[in-house]
């Protein structure tokens, strides 16, 4: 048997609700698998407030730091809009990914068959799309000084140093080994001397990855191009203030919001969550979408546990579950095939079981 030592933090809204559904699903892999998962929950975001007057508290981050990987559900909402910045439930994750140092954010967007009609993009161009963009998460103008603002001007910095881009790169093409061996460098090296430095290192790394084909797009043409023909890629990996730009792009072409799972990785900690924030509008409905949720605990398997065939039977349940018709209200509209959270997660357990028993 392996222990691993999962910390969740549900959150605020309907993080509780999809958190619930994510510590379901990793009961139902451990009942068929040699993992053992000890699940630890602990506050964070708005709940924290009102109990600890702080978002994050020592407790919570020190959990985070002795486990082998976090599960975050979402925080925020509009009982804490008022409450001064530092104190904001948002302020939680960027400590976090900071404390954590979460380098590289990974998104996938790719389509499910059965719903390939719910995209704002023609069928034919969308489907079989299956992009994974690798965001610098930890630096670049998010975090370069000198920064300020004052009465008649603002600035900030771009910046990156060789280990920031190197580690990056090394995350890069080990995912893109482990795909279609295809990676595309979005920057703006026409312009940025910060780019320029950016494509340098990233063909420098490309030497220790000759199986793995790299070329060089500006991000302009980028943010183009996931539009016109989503399928020519592969990986992409970009700099923070891009990828935040491109994985939104990306994420639209997806059908909802909540479809979609995320990891931050870093040397030695992990943390997954669903991209959507706490939909205060559904939140003690049961209605929220679990998707998101259910592939974040996929990635985990596949990324933090070696977990590859666990990671695809979880998207197969998934997608299995789509295709009889199921869903929440989100993506579906028949009543008689409309489920609540509970019941959907529930299907796909069943789904995941029978995958399982048939390959048996
Ligand atoms: P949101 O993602 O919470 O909601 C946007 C829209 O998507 C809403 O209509 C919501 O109903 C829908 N939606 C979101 N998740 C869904 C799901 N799982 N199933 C079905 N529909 C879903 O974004 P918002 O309304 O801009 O923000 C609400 C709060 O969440 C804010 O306080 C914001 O700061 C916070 N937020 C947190 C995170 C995070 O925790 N990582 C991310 C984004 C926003």
């Amino acid at each position: 048997m392996k222990n691993y030592n999962i910390i969740t933090l549900p959150g605020d809204g309907i993080g509780p609700e999809i958190t619930t559904s994510a510590v379901e699903v990793l009961k139902e892999v451990s009942r068929h698998s040699e993992l053992e998962f000890t699940i630890i929950e602990k506050e964070i975001g708005g709940k924290s407030i009102d109990l600890y007057d702080t978002p994050l508290t020592n407790d919570t981050l020190e959990a985070c730091l002795s486990s082998d990987s976090v599960f975050l559900g979402a925080v925020g909402g509009p009982k804490w809009d008022n409450v001064e910045h530092d104190k904001k439930p948002e302020q939680a994750l960027l400590k976090l990914r900071k404390s954590l140092s979460l380098f590289s954010n990974l998104r996938p967007a790719n389509i499910f068959k059965a719903l390939v009609h719910s995209s704002s993009l023609k069928p034919n161009i969308i489907e079989g799309t299956n992009i994974m963009i690798v965001r610098e998460l930890t630096g670049g103008i998010y975090f370069g000084s000198p920064r300020g603002l004052e009465a008649d001007r603002g600035w900030n910095t771009l910046e990156y140093t060789k280990k920031e881009v190197e580690r990056i790169a090394h995350v890069s093409f080990k995912l893109a080994q482990s795909r279609s061996k295809n990676l595309v460098s979005v920057h703006k090296s026409n312009v940025l001397e910060s780019s320029q430095f950016w494509q340098n290192i990233i063909h420098d790394v490309h030497k220790n990855y000759p199986d793995v084909m790299l070329s060089d797009m500006y991000v302009d043409n980028a943010a183009m191009q996931i539009i016109h023909n989503p399928k020519q890629f592969d990986v992409i990996v970009t700099q923070n203030l891009f990828g935040d730009i491109l994985s939104d792009i990306s994420a639209m072409i997806t059908g909802s919001l909540g479809m979609l799972p995320s990891a931050s990785i870093g040397d030695n900690f992990s943390m997954y969550e669903p991209v959507h924030g706490s939909a205060p509008d559904l939140a003690g409905k049961n209605i929220a979408n679990p998707i998101a949720s259910i592939l974040s605990i996929a990635m985990m398997m596949g990324i933090s546990f070696n977990e590859k065939t666990i990671e695809s039977n979880l998207h197969q349940a998934v997608s299995d579950s789509l295709d009889a018709g199921y869903g929440t209200p989100d993506i579906v509209n028949d009543k008689n095939k409309n489920l609540s959270t509970v019941e959907f997660t529930e299907l796909v357990i069943e789904n995941y079981r029978k995958l399982l028993t048939n390959k048996d």
